[in-house]
């Protein structure tokens, strides 16, 4: 595997170009992969934005989404087929192929040469070309950094200003996360230059709740929150039932995690939501508490030491129950509970 900057000067060798990037992508992932696509298309690359599963209505506004195909539809075959036959793959915001779901053995078995850009930890060896940098606050950064190395400012329209202003604001919380450097908000000022339209993006994602989710969200801090102040801990655990009775749609969970989080004292917040055959679990901390340690020790997860995820196939009840139980003594083990 090489620099990135040893594909740079060959890169318009590569005319058929697909883009791919995390299941169930966040703002950062579709925000990175259609910056990127607006880029490469100008350049003349033939390009395709491929997510393995489809994503919140919050980030469906971003330009260039109307061209972004799903797997698991309808074009599943079409998909398939141009994996195999492009020359070139960028694998934006994931760096193990299990985050692309049910696209992974076709990436991994395409003749096209792969490119990782991500800001994650412990990357798996799949590819051939890297931009990898943990200290990025959002792969999005990564990705205005590599534009500008290829051919400067003047190649940042205002469409991939939007889509990369939104993928950093969101992956740094709104530029409060302890990966906002005094370098993100460089970054950002030279995009607000470029075109982007703060306001609407920050609308566009965090000002189109449904009353659903609202209501779901009262109702979550009113009955299902669970608040442990000797652990440091605060978690909610959602069952299918009440996702069915607040209709949720995709997305609507998000950010519930945060007001876990937000509580005095708490040190890791944990929401453990129930799917067909498994529950999916985030993990947000504060400091230097290692929650994607936590959640590839017991759940199959990862992340960043202060926004992880994993995944359990026990019941929502079993769960819960397991994670009360690795909870009784850990602190020590994945850091201190001081909020420096
Ligand atoms: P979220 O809680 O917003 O779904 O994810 C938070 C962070 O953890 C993101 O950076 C995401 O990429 C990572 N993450 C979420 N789920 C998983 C998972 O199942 N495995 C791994 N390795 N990372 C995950
Ligand atoms: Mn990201």
């Amino acid at each position: 595997m090489k620099p990135i900057t040893d594909l740079i000067p060959i890169l318009e060798d590569f005319h058929k170009i697909i883009i791919t990037t995390h299941a169930s992508p966040d703002a950062d992932a579709l925000g990175s992969s259609l910056g990127l696509f607006h880029f490469l298309k100008a350049r003349g690359h033939e390009v395709q934005v491929i997510t393995p599963t489809d994503y919140p209505n919050f980030i469906s506004w971003l330009p260039g989404n109307d061209q972004v195909l799903e797997f698991n539809s309808a074009d599943d075959d079409l998909i398939l087929e141009m994996i195999q036959s492009c020359a070139l793959i960028f694998c934006l915001d994931f760096s193990g192929l299990n985050r692309i779901k049910g696209l992974a053995e076709a990436v991994a078995s395409s003749p096209a040469l792969k490119v990782m850009i991500d800001h994650h930890l412990d990357p798996e060896d799949f590819d051939d070309y890297r931009l990898w940098d943990t200290s990025a606050a959002a792969t999005a950064e990564l990705i205005y950094d590599f534009i500008l190395s290829v051919d400067g400012k003047k190649a940042i329209t205002a469409d991939i200003a939007n889509c990369l202003y939104a993928g950093i604001m969101t992956d740094t919380g709104s530029f409060r996360h302890a990966n906002t450097t005094s370098k993100v908000h460089r970054s950002v000022a030279e995009l607000i230059d470029l075109g982007a339209n703060i306001n609407q993006v920050s609308r566009s994602i965090y000002d189109t709740n449904t009353i659903n989710r609202l209501r779901f969200i009262g109702f979550s801090l009113l009955e299902k929150l669970i608040v442990d102040q000797k652990k440091n801990i605060a978690y909610f655990s959602i069952s299918e039932k009440d996702i069915q009775q607040f209709d949720l749609e995709k997305g609507d969970t998000e950010g519930l995690v945060n007001y876990a989080l937000s509580i005095k004292g708490i040190v890791m917040a944990t929401i453990m939501k129930e799917g067909p055959g498994e529950v999916k679990l985030s993990f947000r901390s504060a400091g230097n508490f290692a929650v994607n340690k936590f959640a590839s020790d017991h759940f199959e997860g990862g992340g960043h030491k202060n926004a992880s995820g994993g995944i359990s196939y026990l019941s929502l009840e079993d769960t819960v129950e397991k994670f009360e139980f690795l909870t009784l003594d850990f602190k020590e083990k994945y850091g201190s509970t001081q909020i420096s």
